[in-house]
């Protein structure tokens, strides 16, 4: 009976404080405001990967002033790393007791701006919406400048209600997470900040809504091909060998058995949209014959039959398909063309493979956010995968954590769009589900 009320009791002081913290969020709410609009107001536009120190000196005096250890890391000798453009990153560790560690990871790099824009994309600017209360505007607004505020403010606002728990909370804001996140995340985890022993739950504040967590990502795998043929003058093509004709006659060969091949082949994995629940290819760019000069010449060009052509593809693959099925796939195609054209010849280059990862629903952090949302939104959560990779891949292969999902504040279509923003309330709902998920597993 004692033990029953004890739990009783327990359970209780844990429901009030839980409003307490919730009220402590929601109290939070003009600070998230200004710490999202200063952050979008340092441009740290990736390429070439500018203001990555300020941006981190500037978290650094924040975290430090709230009992956070930091550490600035730079990433030497990473792919871009230079003293112009150095790849910088910022840990910061807030321990108490022994206990578990929850990482909260935020890229900090921002995309470029493009066309198109009808605000300042580096002001920050906090607008009035109808929709949905207020908006703030600008590049990286919800790409993810507003779910690294927002973790930073689920983070004070648990360590205001309670000082001591059991365990760590780490924030990370890491380089270069829009190209490939070498300087960043692939770094740190090469250095054990992802190792299992340091860090258990970890949670990328991207941006997917905040009623769905993202369990990860379909895999990548991209390749150059190149098809050969022989030089001559253009007006005796039938003395040379056109690698035009032949590249064109691997296109058709894709038409006619690649693409519908790939529409057949449908992922169990929760992938949206909908159009990327299926195996795809792009054909990203296409080459041939003797260069167009870059001092915009006009004139006629050398007749000449083209000797080279290359096309590089990016193939996104499944969980249930593997790189070498894939591969396999590409090299049946360029045989078949072979079988076909006597003096066709290729050369296939790959260049780049992520295998897919998804994190478990069972898994603790898949669990707690997602009874978090529930307790905030009054809604179900939603599970998804990305069609596209992001830095979890790194937190996987190279850390080799697998507790590991994305959730943050935003809409996922405005990133890297003109007129990006980020909704307050949305940053403000995320940030109590980030911070009930502290309570949950740190308590
Ligand atoms: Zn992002």
């Amino acid at each position: 009976m004692a033990g029953l009320a004890a739990t009783a009791r327990a359970a209780q002081n844990c429901a009030m404080s839980n409003t307490a913290l919730l009220a402590a969020v929601a109290s939070r709410r003009d600070e998230l405001i200004t710490l999202t609009q200063d952050l979008i107001r340092i441009p740290t536009l990736n390429p070439p990967g500018l203001h990555y120190r300020e941006i981190c000196d500037y978290l650094a005096d924040r975290l430090k002033t709230r009992g956070f250890t930091v550490e600035l890391i730079r990433a030497h000798g990473a792919p871009a790393d230079s003293d112009k453009y150095p790849r910088w990153n910022l840990v910061a560790r807030f321990e108490s007791g022994p206990g578990e560690c929850v990482h909260f990871n935020s890229h900090h790099d921002v995309v470029a701006v493009g066309h198109g824009w009808t605000r300042d994309p580096f002001g920050g600017e906090l607008v009035a919406s109808a929709e949905d209360g207020a908006r703030i505007y600008g590049r990286g607004a919800c790409d993810m400048k507003g779910g690294l505020a927002a973790s930073i403010v689920a983070a004070e606002a648990f360590l205001d209600i309670y000082p001591t728990f059991n365990g760590a909370i780490e924030i990370s804001a890491t380089a270069d997470e829009e190209s490939g996140g070498y300087g960043g995340v692939a770094y740190l985890a090469e250095q054990g900040y992802f190792s299992p022993d340091r860090v258990q739950h970890v949670i990328i504040p991207e941006p997917l809504n905040k009623d769905r967590i993202c369990l990860g990502h379909r895999g990548v795998w991209w390749a150059e091909i190149e098809t050969q043929g022989r030089i001559a003058h253009g007006s005796m093509p039938f003395l040379g060998d056109c690698a035009i004709r032949h590249m064109g006659a691997v296109l058709e060969e894709m038409e006619a058995s690649l693409f519908p091949l790939l529409a057949t082949k449908r992922t169990d994995m929760p992938v949206v949209p909908e159009g990327a629940k299926q195996s795809t290819i792009n054909i990203n760019s296409i080459h041939g014959g003797e260069p167009v000069p870059e001092d915009g010449f006009t004139g006629f060009p050398a007749a000449c039959v083209p000797d080279r052509c290359k096309i590089t593809i990016d193939r996104r693959y499944l969980i249930e398909e593997n790189a070498d099925e894939v591969r396999a796939e590409i090299v049946a195609v360029l045989e078949k063309v072979k079988s076909e054209r006597p003096e066709f010849s290729y050369e296939l280059i790959e260049l780049w493979t992520v295998p897919p990862t998804m994190t478990d629903r069972d898994a603790p952090i898949v669990k707690t956010v997602a009874a978090a949302i529930t307790k905030v939104l009054g809604t179900q959560a939603k599970f998804v995968v990305s069609p596209g990779t992001y830095d979890q891949k790194h937190i996987d292969r190279i850390g080799k954590l697998k507790n590991c999902i994305a959730y943050g504040p935003g809409i996922l279509d405005l990133a890297h769009q003109p007129d990006e923003w980020v909704g307050v309330q949305d940053m403000e709902d995320s940030a109590k589900v980030m911070a009930l998920t502290l309570a949950e597993l740190l308590l």
